[in-house]
């Protein structure tokens, strides 16, 4: 690398976004901070600023922006709020950006940081879940490098032939199979918040650690990865691997299979993108097999977790589906950590508001954002008449 690299960091108080941190730090002369956004945690984004002397720090809720002006005072670092705001610093110059915001709410500050260019690398999957084409098309457009930080994306792009994509039978995505793997339909009825937020294997933010307990995760992920992967919708399958030791795999039309491994570590995946084409160094605990002593790999089971499913049949249909998949579920999720609506009932309500809205398909980013306020209406209907 020669010179220090500009970053800029969505999402910068959130797990991916502390991790991204954590790497950087450890770095001060390779990188050099534009800007650090988040929604609500002023006092993280505030001292996550001034310690990476970033150039300006955004909250997303405007109503904040005094109390970051307060925890910003003598640093030198410039403060702005709102969801505008955050556009607006994704859309300005940075060699490097991560996309680290949850939930479609990602999705236009990760379009300004592509239709800019540079790097992208991205931890935002519902983004692409909802207007994948719309989102590689810019890329491809600007010249923007879109490089995969979700650990199982990372892999396959690490086994991935980039210069000759038919040479690929399969690509393999691993599951850990979340907290509820080995329980029955009965058992997971009453789980709480707190149990189904507790993964195995990863730390992760609320959001995502429910996907992973209802296996949405994986289904939102075989979305990420067909719009990634150039292979057909039919090459992507899932295997259960509880130990998240195989990142993912991608199978040969010889009969080979490359699988990436490594330590259930964010940073890795993370370091990965930063350096990519070459590599870092990281804290992670280096891969000790023996201590591992056996990988276990199993069949999703598509009756106990119905998400997996229904993310799969909107891959294979295409069009609106997977953005009104994505926009349901992230308000189920919601009505679930926020203890109004039961476990199961967040497939459920997915399920239910794909059976009512079928919008055509999106042409533009704003029929993206119709698509997913429909959904987020319906999914309010759907959960009125769950109460009723
Ligand atoms: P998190 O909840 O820990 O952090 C989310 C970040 O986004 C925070 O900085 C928060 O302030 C910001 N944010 C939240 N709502 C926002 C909004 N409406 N507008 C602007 N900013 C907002 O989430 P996370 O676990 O770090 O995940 C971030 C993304 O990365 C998600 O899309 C997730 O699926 C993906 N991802 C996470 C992991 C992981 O290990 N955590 C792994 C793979 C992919
Ligand atoms: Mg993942």
């Amino acid at each position: 690398m020669s010179g220090r690299r500009s970053i800029t960091i969505l999402g910068a108080t959130g797990s991916i976004g502390t991790s991204t941190l954590d790497l950087i730090e450890r770095e001060p002369e390779a990188f050099e901070v534009v800007a650090l956004t988040a929604q609500r945690d002023v006092a993280g984004l505030a001292a996550a600023a001034r310690r990476t002397r970033a150039r300006i720090a955004v909250i997303g809720d405007a109503a904040l922006l005094a109390d970051l002006r307060a925890a910003l005072d003598g640093s030198g670092v410039q403060a702005a709020a709102g969801h505008d705001a955050i556009v607006d610093v994704a859309a300005e110059r940075a060699d490097w950006t991560m996309a680290a915001i949850v939930g479609a709410a990602g999705l236009k500050p990760v379009m300004a940081a592509l239709q800019r260019g540079g790097t992208i690398a991205l931890a935002n999957k519902e983004s692409l879940v909802s207007a994948g084409d719309l989102m590689t098309g810019a890329a491809r457009q600007r010249g923007a490098t879109l490089l995969p930080v979700d650990s199982e994306h990372n892999a396959v792009f690490q086994c991935f032939d980039h210069e000759d994509a038919s040479r690929v039978r399969r690509v393999i995505l691993t599951a850990s199979g979340g907290p509820f793997r080995t329980w029955t339909r009965a058992e997971m009825a009453s789980v709480t918040p707190e149990q189904a937020v507790k993964h195995p294997n990863w730390s992760m933010g609320a959001k995502i650690s429910i996907d992973s307990a209802t296996l949405m995760n994986k289904g939102l992920e075989l979305i990420e990865a067909y719009h990634l992967f150039p292979v057909g919708v039919d090459r992507f399958d899932v295997i259960v691997h509880p130990q998240s030791v195989v990142h993912s795999m991608v199978e040969y039309i010889d009969g080979s299979v490359l699988a990436q491994l490594g330590t259930p570590d964010m940073r890795t995946p993370i370091a990965h993108t930063l350096a990519w084409p070459t590599r870092m160094k990281t804290p992670c605990a280096p891969l000790d097999l023996a201590a591992v002593g056996r990988l276990d790999f199993e069949a999703p089971d598509i009756d106990r977790f119905p998400a997996l499913g229904l993310a799969k049949a909107a891959l294979v249909a295409g069009g609106a589906r997977p953005a009104v998949l994505n926009a349901a579920n992230e308000v189920a999720v919601a009505a679930f950590l926020g203890k109004r609506v039961a476990f199961l009932d967040i497939a459920a309500i997915v399920a239910d508001v794909l059976d009512r809205f079928d919008p055509p398909p999106p042409a533009t980013l704003d029929d993206v954002f119709e698509i997913d306020a429909g959904a987020r209406r319906e999914a309010g209907r759907a959960m009125e008449a769950l109460a009723a």
